[in-house]
């Protein structure tokens, strides 16, 4: 297999920067291609200062810090690309403008080059379509920042080359990432398999069960995740979220377990977008940070039989999770829709154990999900999951350890109670219960 010595990167931005930094560093000459000057400058002094860090830490040595920096040479989107074998793209998120960059990016590269899309949740078919051959054309989903996050999804569009593929595919893995291989469908592993992580925690909080940080708290005890949704809501950018969500969610034909939730639009809306405006979820001028919502709580009752099943999942997925608490919540249904209530006929549970079940269980059916469509093997989708979000077990070797029967237990009574569909079980589930 051909080893890649010189790319090109398109967009000098968040992604496009760090992709170039890593290329630099595994020995591979760089141009990085940009349209706003500014935007380059930028970009530039942050790989700068990334390498600067490494030399700190004696990782780097200066020589290597230097002949890296070297190797990345500037320039517009109308450069002469030269000899390049890979042409990675990393512009803005939007379908039309992407098209139109890659179909003149054809005409200035080698009838060799390879071209890969690093969008984050647009069809790398519906990008292949502008060029005139788009067996060339592949995903290389890098995460954020490219030079930390190990995972790169290497995506095959409907008309792919196998050996296009592989270049990409063997390309991450010489530049020290851990690569897995997912079908062009919305949000292919990871930003598919994460939306129950968010969007659940949303509807909680929507709900009036439990708080931000209350919420943050539990899956973070409950199931040792690095951070909580919110929190990481916060770090992504509730604005980068949400476009993702939205777009799977229309990709999706407006299924009901991708939409989008009120509460992360009004925030957006009020320019409350994270880290990065000091005010998300939480309001950063404080240490430690403070929620900036509070919760409507509500008290409900909860049918037995359902009591029983989320007591069941918790316990096994967490031994955090096992200690019955007195109820913040106790939720009822016999008909389907949730109200308020007396508990007459109803069993205590624990907040912390519906929380933490209802967000792992939305997480664990949508990675069976993935696997009934095809998007990836089992293995690739685990693999994903714990090097692209820092989740803590892949969701369907976490699903073993549950038993796939409680988890199909819990599944079908959420599904009554809470679904809307959103908790109809995958068909993978039925079948590992066989094997
Ligand atoms: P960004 O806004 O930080 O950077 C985009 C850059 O592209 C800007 O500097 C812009 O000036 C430049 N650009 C726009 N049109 C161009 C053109 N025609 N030629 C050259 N440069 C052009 O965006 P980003 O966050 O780096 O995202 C880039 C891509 O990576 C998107 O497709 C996004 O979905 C994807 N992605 C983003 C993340 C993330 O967390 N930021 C993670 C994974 C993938």
């Amino acid at each position: 297999m051909q080893k890649v010595n010189s790319i090109a990167v398109i967009g000098a931005g968040t992604m496009g920067a760090g992709i170039a930094q890593v290329a630099a560093l595994h020995d591979c000459d760089v141009q990085l291609l940009e349209v706003k000057p500014e935007f380059m400058a930028r970009g530039l002094e942050g790989i700068q200062k990334n390498l600067d860090r490494l030399v700190e830490k004696g990782k780097l040595t200066p020589d290597e810090r230097n002949a890296s920096m070297k190797r990345i040479r500037t320039g517009t989107p109308f450069s002469d690309l030269g000899g390049v074998q890979l042409v990675i793209e990393a512009i803005v998120e939007d379908l039309e403008i992407k098209r139109k960059v890659i179909r003149e990016l054809e005409a200035a590269a080698p009838p060799t080059a390879i071209f890969a899309t690093n969008t984050s949740s647009l069809s790398v078919s519906k990008i292949a379509e502008a060029v005139k051959n788009p067996g060339r054309v592949i995903g290389m989903h890098f995460f954020n920042p490219a030079p930390l996050m190990p995972l790169v999804e290497i995506i095959a569009g409907d008309m792919s080359d196998a050996s296009a593929v592989d270049f990409a595919f063997n390309t991450a893995v010489a530049w020290g990432k851990t690569a897995v291989r997912a079908k062009d469908t919305p949000g292919f592993i990871v930003n598919r398999v994460a939306r129950g992580y968010y969007l659940e925690a949303l509807r909680l909080l929507g709900e009036g069960v439990a708080g931000i940080d209350e919420i943050d708290g539990i899956m973070r005890r409950c199931g040792s995740f690095k951070m909580g949704p919110f929190e990481l809501m916060d770090l992504v950018g509730l604005d980068v979220n949400l476009a993702v969500s939205t777009s799977v969610w229309e990709q999706m034909n407006q299924h009901p377990r991708f939409e989008p939730h009120e509460i992360q639009k009004q925030f957006v809306a009020k320019g409350c977008l994270g880290r990065k405006t000091g005010r998300g979820f939480y309001a950063y001028d404080r240490d430690p940070p403070l929620p900036a919502y509070m919760v409507d709580r509500k008290s409900f009752l909860m049918s037995p039989l359902l009591a029983d099943a989320i007591r069941a999942f918790a316990t096994r997925a967490s031994a955090d999770c096992s200690t019955v608490k007195p109820p913040v919540v106790s939720l009822g249904k016999e008909d389907g829709e949730i109200r308020k209530g007396n508990s007459r006929g109803s069993q205590l549970g624990s907040t912390e154990q519906y929380v933490f079940t209802r967000i792992l269980a939305a997480v664990i059916n949508e990675a069976g999900l993935a696997l009934d469509e095809g998007v990836a093997t089992r293995e690739d989708i685990d693999l994903a999951m714990m090097k692209g979000t820092n989740y803590p077990k892949g969701p369907l070797a976490w699903t073993g350890e549950i038993g796939v029967r409680t988890v199909r237990g819990v599944l079908a009574m959420l599904n009554e109670s809470v679904g809307r569909g959103r908790y109809e079980a995958a068909r993978a589930f039925g079948e590992f219960e066989r094997h």
